[in-house]
């Protein structure tokens, strides 16, 4: 497959230029990650396929940007696992050299299923929570990050009005969609909030006056009952992947402008639950105790012999 930039597409003014430079190593590295992958073909559970072949088209999506160090990280991520064991016997698998790439699909499910597991019980206990969506007008290719800093700009300000007073806590997290056809980002918040009654049209004439919205402009302020849906809408992909795939130049500006970006923040009562998704997964998943360390050489597994637990941890599969 041809590498080629898309980047000289770009409008002025929008996010830095690839360098074009020479690739030899991150080529090797590609071609490395490449062998990995057909040495397992065949052998990979076909639970693990459509995982492995999304990361498999992000990489090959991030080889052809100014991003492409990045494309052999995300190839092999998740096919090597350490087998991990607590003080209490509990046995676990742990992923090897994790891509943290934001699009990663294995990451992506790995904190949903966290989230459900620790979010399911704290929100069932709240009285009433809501689900509340708000969006800006949509951002020209070039202008994401722009966009995504006016957003929370405007939900800064949104937070400080008497309106939100009646919120006790919010659990907020940036999702980005990208539109193939017009080519613009729409950016959008999805909040759980702790508050059992919030007047609607005082919490839009509250988001137009933050969002700085002139007479007569719209803007998006949706707010209903949060379920378990709404939990998911809150935790799945910080974007829809298969678009910004077909279109490398749009995957590069979102991950330039969401990198170290705090996707997803806490406020007030609802403030403790952000870390249930961002732990890592060094400590047993089962007890909390640390993993001790092993006396006998520490096995390393392939992604053909671990599974995914129901409660979404990694486990050693058992021989048979
Ligand atoms: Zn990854
Ligand atoms: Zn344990």
């Amino acid at each position: 497959m041809p590498v080629v930039s898309t980047t000289c597409k770009r409008e002025p003014g929008g996010a830095k230029p690839a360098r074009w430079v020479p690739e030899k190593r991150s080529r090797w590295l590609v071609r490395k990650a490449r062998l990995a992958r057909r040495a397992m073909q065949g052998k990979v559970p076909e639970r693990f396929r459509r995982a492995l072949e999304l990361n498999a088209a992000l990489a090959d999506a991030l080889a052809q940007t100014g991003l492409r160090h990045l494309a052999a990280r995300v190839e092999v991520c998740h096919t090597r696992f350490r087998a991990c064991r607590c003080e209490n016997g509990h046995v676990w698998a742990r992923p090897l050299r994790v891509c943290h790439v934001r699009v990663c699909v294995f990451e992506a499910r790995e904190r949903s299923a966290r989230a459900a597991k620790s979010w399911g019980p704290v929100l069932a206990g709240l009285d009433r929570p809501k689900h509340l969506v708000l969006a800006m007008p949509n951002s020209p290719m070039g202008r994401l990050a722009d966009g995504i800093r006016r957003l929370w700009g405007a939900f800064g300000r949104l937070r400080r009005m008497p309106v939100w007073k009646l919120v006790r806590g919010a659990l907020v997290s940036l999702e980005v969609t990208f539109n193939e056809h017009a080519r613009t980002w729409h950016p959008h918040l999805h909040a759980i909030l702790d508050a059992p009654y919030l007047p609607w049209e005082e919490l839009m004439a509250a988001w137009k006056q933050a969002s700085g919205a002139q007479p007569g402009e719209s803007r998006t302020c949706w707010i209903g009952a949060a379920d378990s849906r709404a939990i998911r809408e809150l935790v799945k992909y910080a974007t829809k992947m298969a678009s910004l795939v077909r279109h490398p130049d749009a995957l590069e500006e979102f991950l330039r402008a969401t990198k170290r970006m705090r996707m997803l923040r806490a406020y007030g009562s609802l403030y403790g639950l952000k870390r249930a998704v961002e732990e890592t997964g060094v400590r047993c998943p089962d007890c909390g105790a640390p993993a001790v360390e092993s006396e006998e050489r520490v096995r390393v597994l392939w992604l053909d012999q671990v599974l995914w637990d129901t409660k979404g941890v990694w486990r050693p599969q058992k021989p048979p």
